[in-house]
């Protein structure tokens, strides 16, 4: 169906669109600086910050009084009229919803919108990460089975609420809602360095890159030395921030294959498989071995480091190259070779 929607747009005159949050200034810079016509879904609230950076302010600002809006007849019918492709970041999947964003949208949307019902179920996640040989952390089957350091997580939790942390058994009874029992997955507590690498599967140059890596400040762990005596119960994960990072080179071997792995498995899975910026969550452990504790298959809001490259993007590209643009350089591809159809969705 998208493949007439993408055949009825003016393709001289292709907009990028995305909502108002998470990645939307790094995505609006990207298109951009790739010479894109550029639209913005944002709630009134929001209108005056996104007017007022001169190199990243949409030429469009379309104001809704909730990001879910996108859904009605007359936004989409004005994201159409102005040949949008929408680019899908975390906050948009949140307010939007995995499932409307899959039976509800119309507006053709960068990437393979299937890859949202693997991203968003954690079962199935953990499926995708396994059968494309990524290493993950074992899962205690249930509470009583926990036989050591454990994280408890909520299904559909995201942005790090919801979890609890515990030495054992013991110590996690005491934190656990217990009228949420049933929905919590027992995970072992990886003891090691956090690097989330930021990639980007290309599907007109059939290459996996790396475009960035960052480490995630969570409050408020990431500071738990400070404080720990005056802390009762689990500390907390909610993510307010992220940081650069660059990894030892001799360590970039695994993080490439693994993103590999996981791009050739997704072909298998659900065709025609991951397309554009995915990220992992890696705990390096002292054995120099990545587990992966999570899987976005969407432009992660660390990349908001990079809006002029990072150490790992100058290696493949002389000039600025963030993940809003590379999304753009992506759609100019694929419009210059007629091959836009396969990488939206
Ligand atoms: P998640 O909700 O899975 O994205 O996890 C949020 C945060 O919790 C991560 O950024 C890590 O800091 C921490 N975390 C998640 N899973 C584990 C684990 N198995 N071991 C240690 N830390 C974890």
């Amino acid at each position: 169906m998208n493949s007439e929607v993408i055949a009825s747009y003016n393709q001289d005159k292709i907009a990028i669109a995305t909502i108002g949050s998470h990645s939307a200034l790094q995505i609006i810079h990207g298109a951009r600086q790739e010479g894109f016509r550029t639209v913005l879904v944002c709630t009134q609230a929001r209108a005056k910050l996104y007017s007022s950076f001169p190199l990243a302010s949409p030429d469009r600002l379309i104001v809704v009084e909730r990001f879910s809006d996108l859904l009605t007849d007359d936004v989409q019918e004005e994201l159409l009229a102005e040949n949008a492709i929408l680019i899908p970041h975390g906050s948009f999947v949140e307010y939007v919803g995995a499932q409307a964003i899959l039976d509800r949208l119309r507006v053709p949307v960068f990437g393979n919108k299937t890859v949202l019902n693997w991203e968003t179920d954690r079962r199935k996640q953990r499926e995708w990460l396994v059968s494309a040989g990524v290493p993950v952390p074992r899962n205690y089957p249930d509470l009583a089975a926990v036989d050591g350091p454990v994280i408890a997580k909520l299904s559909g939790a995201k942005g790090g609420a919801g979890l609890i942390s515990a030495a054992n058994r013991e110590e996690l009874q005491q934190n656990l809602d217990k009228a949420m029992i049933d929905q919590y997955t027992f995970q072992e507590y990886l003891i090691g360095t956090r690097y989330y690498p930021h990639y980007f599967y290309s599907k007109m140059r059939d290459r996996v890159e790396i475009l960035g890596i960052d480490r995630r400040d969570e409050t408020n762990i990431d500071e738990l030395y400070r404080y720990r005596e005056f802390i009762d119960g689990s500390p907390s994960y909610v993510v307010v921030g992220n940081r650069p990072l660059v990894v030892r080179e001799s360590l970039l071997p695994q993080l490439l294959s693994d993103a590999e792995g996981l791009v050739a498995s997704s072909q298998r899975l659900f065709p025609p498989g991951l397309i554009g910026p995915f990220c992992l969550e890696m705990v390096c452990q002292d054995n120099m071995k990545f587990v992966a504790v999570e899987l976005s298959a969407r432009i992660v809001a660390g990349t908001n480091l990079y809006p002029a490259g990072s150490p790992y993007s100058r290696y493949y590209f002389a000039g600025e190259m963030s993940t809003g643009r590379r999304i753009a350089l992506e759609i100019r591809e694929g419009l210059q070779q007629g091959r836009l159809t396969q990488i939206v969705s």
